[in-house]
């Protein structure tokens, strides 16, 4: 039966369908030899204080280098990889690496920097997360309030309940919570009342239409001005340009993270910026006249 069935599926496909499937069943093939061959290797992006310009934390973001395919876009394999669930083995793994890389430079003497660690929803589903914090946060040494943990509005969708004692018992191991790509996903702004979080990303599809779109203008500002009503920070994300910048300065954006100041970063070159540089030049960007 499993043959029939097998042929009949295989009678719908083309040769192009089959290429992509093929295609995509070598990645996974691959995805899974990853984290065991050291392919796997995380990039640091600043978070910019808007007004200090200090260097207040990085978000670390995974990397793939593939022996043969170079660099893997994220966009394309962490949807594979939460699809065949190696996304829970791999996102151990970049919590461990995240959080002994910042340690390390605690222990070099580096200023306190945040690190941003995304987590995905399927953590959260098929893994006691709180342990999992709670012992990588133990065998590093990193403080607690050094680490802040990423996670999308999706994620709280579903088994709401639940998944708010999961974030409130993370709050209470120390750590940090931000909600990533806020304003994408279908909660409502009233949801973020509940959540036990620290910190709103703004996603960069609104910064980077803030001067062409006037809803997105519209909706960042209502997003910061809502989170500081709730004692909340901002940190908005995909900042590419200097209007960008202005914008949020005016409407007080507490951090920013974006090509203006710097891509994301390999371990090295973060260490050659940091050394350069804990501080970026925000005096000098002309604030644009404030109204009374
Ligand atoms: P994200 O968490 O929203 O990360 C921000 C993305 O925006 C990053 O893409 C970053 O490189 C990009 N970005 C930052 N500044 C700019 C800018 O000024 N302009 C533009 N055009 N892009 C900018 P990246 O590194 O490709 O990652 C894409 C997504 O993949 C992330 O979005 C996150 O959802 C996911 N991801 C990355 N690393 C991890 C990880 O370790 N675990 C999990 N679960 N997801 C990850
Ligand atoms: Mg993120
Ligand atoms: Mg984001
Ligand atoms: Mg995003």
């Amino acid at each position: 039966r499993a043959k029939a069935q097998g042929r009949n599926t295989f009678g719908f496909y083309t040769a192009e369908m089959n290429q992509v499937s093929l295609e995509k069943l070598r990645l996974e093939h691959d995805l899974r030899q990853a984290v065991a061959r050291n392919e796997l290797v995380l990039f640091y992006q600043p978070q910019v204080n808007v007004s200090t310009g200090q260097v207040v934390g990085v978000e670390a973001l995974l990397r793939w280098q593939h022996p043969q395919l170079g660099m893997v876009s994220p966009a394309k394999f962490i949807p594979l990889a939460e699809e065949t669930g190696l996304i829970v083995p791999i996102g151990a793994w970049v919590l461990r690496e995240a959080c002994a890389q910042s340690q390390k430079w605690q222990a070099w003497g580096f200023p306190p920097l945040k690190m941003s660690v995304n987590l995905s929803a399927l953590q959260f589903k098929k893994q006691n997360v709180v342990q999992l914090v709670q012992s990588v946060l133990q065998e590093t040494g990193l403080p607690a309030h050094l680490l802040d943990l990423e996670f999308t509005e999706s994620l709280v969708m579903e088994n709401t309940e639940y998944i708010i004692q999961v974030l409130q018992s993370l709050r209470d191991l120390g750590v940090q919570l931000s909600v990533d790509d806020f304003g994408t996903g279908y909660s409502s702004l009233s949801y973020l009342k509940r959540f036990p979080v620290n910190t709103v990303k703004i996603d960069r599809s609104f910064v980077q239409s803030v001067h062409h779109v006037r809803e997105d203008a519209v909706l960042t500002r209502a997003i910061i001005a809502l989170a500081r009503s709730m004692n909340l920070k901002t940190v908005a994300e995909g900042v590419e340009t200097i209007e960008q910048l202005n914008f949020l300065m005016q409407h007080n954006c507490d951090e920013v993270q974006g090509f203006y100041f710097s891509k994301p970063l390999p371990v090295f070159e973060l260490e050659q910026l940091m050394h350069r540089q804990t501080h970026f030049e925000i005096a000098s960007f002309e604030p644009l006249p404030q109204t009374a």
